[in-house]
């Protein structure tokens, strides 16, 4: 921890750097991703502050709209649609990942019981994928796939998509190279960006 803290302690040191963003913020992007340490959104797309508005969840997992409670997720995706006007929404995966392992190899969870039912959002039925593939790549396209469906689902989303004003990216990142793969429809393949 303490490297951190001389970090942030250093960070501040520049306010004239920072003074413009008092004046609000109009992020383009929409960046969906998992929890994870090894994935930073700024780091693999350079976004310096205020490009970037980002929705964090384990495992980058966009749950149901409309479930009847108040949903953390859904409010961030609204804003950013709604209120921001964000004209692209990237959902990155990221190979290695912890949440999509367990659902492949179908962990025991019952430790973590909020964990479980989390990510019984995500794979009610469990994801497809080779539970002997470490980095669980298929398993992740997929999942990407998946909530990017989840995400058509949510009015403000699919009214934008309706009216040609945001686009939909599907990603997926190796933590152990650093390559970006994007999803591309016309061969149902995820391929270099
Ligand atoms: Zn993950």
């Amino acid at each position: 921890m303490q490297p951190l803290i001389d970090h942030a302690r250093r960070f501040g040191q520049r306010p004239e750097e920072f003074a413009p963003h008092a004046a609000g913020q109009s992020p383009a992007v929409l960046f969906v991703t998992c929890s994870d340490s090894r994935v930073v959104p700024a780091l693999i797309t350079g976004a310096r502050p205020g490009q970037l508005f980002e929705l964090r969840t384990a495992g980058g997992i966009v749950p149901p709209y409309g479930t009847g409670s108040p949903s953390g997720e859904a409010a961030t995706i609204e804003y950013a649609v709604e209120v921001l006007g964000v004209e692209d929404v990237v959902v990155c995966g990221h190979s290695h990942c912890g949440a999509v392992g367990a659902l492949v190899r179908g962990e025991d969870l019952s430790a973590v019981p909020a964990v479980r039912d989390w990510l019984a959002h995500a794979a009610p039925d469990g994801a497809p994928g080779s539970p002997d593939d470490p980095a669980v790549t298929d398993a992740v396209h997929g999942h990407v796939l998946a909530q990017l469906l989840r995400l058509r689902s949510y009015p403000c989303v699919e009214r934008r998509l309706a009216d040609g004003l945001l686009r939909l990216h599907g990603w997926y990142y190796e933590v152990h190279t650093g390559a970006v793969l994007e999803y591309r429809s016309g061969s149902d393949t995820f391929e270099a960006l």
